[in-house]
């Protein structure tokens, strides 16, 4: 038998396990019941997969999605494991099959249903397949103190009769002490061993932007972000459609989800966005549950959310995969009074409290106290403020001597001749991997990317204000020409500063290159991207299954040239070793090879 770490190692490529989970997959194979509440992306999956592999025994899952018991088995397959589900979702002969497969002790994870796992029949099966453990998913289901109780899950109750050797392990993101207590008790847990961790999302970092031109605000935030997948939440099926029809306006491949559309149509979107077909959903909070998208990077919200609870967990879909993600709020104080009036028809005891929870959110949204701090005292956890990862804490100084930016422009505008338009000038500014560049070789200009620390608004919002100046001019027409005046090479020669303000009208992608951990070569980095998309096609598979966001950095930044330096990689296992490795490798060669040309 394989020890946990060596399983996790093995098929995973993860060099350790994080927080709570070894202790938690100990207790579990040594048959005690837990109860876990860890955060999203603390990595709950894990602590129910290693028990299965280490043990080559069975362990079932209970899990209220479809959708997403489908991606994890098929990740789980794609790494050699012996994973499978039972569903409505499957046809009768594959649900068969998998009968059959787990009556010949050939699956060690099998997926199910609350529903189905509670048929009489199937529990038998189960029973006599040997069964270890019982992981039940998102277990604040089962609880109405929870604010997303399932009818179906309530059954579950039976287990502990049905099943009285069997230890379970009940996992969740949100749950209050009332929540954790109901579901221990409602599952009829044995002494359970408890593990809670801090809710903390280190790295998303929060902030709340006035409500001004919102569509503009969109866009802008949107497009400043190009390469990055985003979620974009708005409250009623009809602003969705509109901001998705200004971002496709804009440009941007983005899509709309929301409760009015047909499953068919939601399920493409959805599987689109897994894929990165699809760069930005635009969503009603129907969308979400059931996305396990890792490397979201920006959730944005139109509007404010109803409670903090919402907020947490929408916000919380950013940054899965531990990157520097974003979670971005546009307020005013007019979404209050929606929320407000929205909610003041339904039972008047529900109503008042759900006013109350606005009111938080909006107080919370106004305040001027560390983000984060607010946030994680509301559910009850001490934390001492002053992040540094939010807007109150990192708020950037309105910066008023802006000469360094000003001759950082004149030095890009005087490499590239003068011949180009603003748009152009920025994208080499912020040192964009646009073609046109590429193929004028004005990505090896020293000023490439020497401004990225601005974003595409900030520039352009500063060139505005540097023409008011008359430094410099547009030349006009159809395809307007940004000229520098006599008195720009005073600036540069230092003998003349300059004033602006930096605006801050959106939170810019800057806060999270700053805290980008590894230093990678960001063309390799896409050019990785594209690969992983492909094979996600072949295999049928999101994108995020083949390899996370991380494990493509850290092949962008060390560029292993054998199979031994690519297994090295956190995320690297086994079998995705030998399934994909020489793909990478040629990949990495490929590239390196161009770039020497
Ligand atoms: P949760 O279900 O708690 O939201 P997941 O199980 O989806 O979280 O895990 C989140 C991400 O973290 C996944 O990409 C997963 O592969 C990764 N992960 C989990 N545990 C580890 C670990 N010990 N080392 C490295 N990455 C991990
Ligand atoms: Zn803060």
């Amino acid at each position: 038998m394989e020890t946990p770490l060596e399983s996790l190692r093995r098929v995973f490529g993860y060099g350790a396990f994080r927080g709570p989970q070894e202790e938690i997959i100990n207790a579990s194979m040594g048959g005690d019941d837990v109860v876990a509440l860890m955060p999203t992306g603390a990595g709950k999956s894990l602590c129910f997969q290693i028990p299965a592999i280490a043990l080559q025994q069975l362990v079932v899952v209970v899990s209220p999605l479809i959708a997403l018991m489908k991606d994890q088995v098929d990740g789980l397959r794609l790494q050699g494991v012996r994973a499978a589900m039972i569903n409505s979702g499957q046809n009768l002969n594959q649900n068969r099959e998998v009968m059959s497969a787990l009556a010949a002790g050939q699956v060690n994870l099998l997926y199910a249903a609350p529903e189905r796992l509670m048929q009489s029949a199937f529990l038998e099966r189960v029973s006599s397949a040997g069964v270890r453990l019982i992981a039940i998913d998102e277990a604040h289901c089962i609880s109405q103190w929870g604010h997303d109780f399932r009818r179906e899950y309530s059954r579950l109750g039976e287990l502990r009769s049905r099943l009285p050797d069997v230890p379970m392990l009940a996992l969740t993101a949100t749950a209050t002490p009332e929540t954790m207590d109901d579901i221990e008790k409602q599952l009829h847990l044995r002494n359970p061993r408890r593990f809670i961790s801090s809710f903390d999302r280190p790295n998303i970092n929060y902030a709340i932007v006035p409500k001004q031109k919102a569509a503009d605000q969109i866009v802008e935030f949107v497009r400043s972000r190009e390469d990055d997948s985003g979620i974009v939440y708005a409250m009623t099926r009809r602003e969705v459609e509109k901001i998705t029809a200004d971002l496709k306006r804009a440009g941007i491949s983005a899509e709309g989800y929301h409760g009015g559309m047909a499953a068919s149509v939601r399920s493409r979107v959805q599987e689109g966005f897994l894929r990165e077909d699809v760069r930005v959903i635009v969503a009603t909070i129907a969308f979400g549950m059931g996305i396990d998208k890792s490397n979201v990077r920006y959730v944005l919200h139109a509007n404010m959310p109803k409670s903090i609870e919402g907020y947490y967990q929408e916000t919380g879909r950013a940054g899965r995969d531990g990157l520097p993600s974003e979670a971005a709020l546009l307020y005013s104080r007019a979404d209050l009074m929606r929320c407000l009036s929205l909610v003041s028809d339904g039972d008047p005891s529900y109503a008042k409290v759900a006013k109350q929870k606005a009111r938080l959110m909006a107080e919370f949204a106004e305040s001027v106290t560390c983000r984060r701090k607010t946030l994680l005292e509301y559910f009850g956890e001490k934390h001492g403020g002053n992040c540094g990862n939010c807007d109150v804490c990192v708020d950037a100084p309105k910066s008023d001597d802006v000469t360094d930016l000003a001759v950082m422009l004149f030095r890009c505008m005087h490499d590239t001749g003068q011949k180009f338009g603003e748009a152009y000038v920025i994208k080499v500014l912020v040192g964009s991997r646009d073609s046109r560049i590429l193929e004028l070789g004005h990505d090896r200009l020293s000023t490439y990317g020497s401004g990225a620390r601005l974003d595409r608004g900030q520039w352009r919002n500063l060139i505005r204000q540097l023409m008011d100046q008359g430094f410099l001019r547009s030349t006009g027409g159809d395809y307007p020409v940004l000229k520098m005046e006599k008195k720009c090479g005073d600036v540069v020669k230092e003998l003349q500063r300059v004033q602006g303000v930096i605006s801050d009208a959106m939170p810019s992608a800057k806060a999270r290159r700053i805290q980008q951990a590894v230093d990678y070569d960001a063309a390799l980095f896409e050019h990785l991207r594209a690969l992983r998309k492909a094979i996600a096609a072949e295999e049928n598979v999101p994108s995020y299954i083949v390899f996370g966001d991380t494990t493509l950095m850290l092949m962008a930044a060390s560029r292993p040239t054998t199979l031994a330096g690519l297994r090295l990689l956190s995320g690297v296992g086994e079998a995705k070793l030998s399934r994909y490795g020489q793909r990478f490798l040629g990949a990495i060669q490929e590239h390196e090879s161009r770039a020497q040309e």
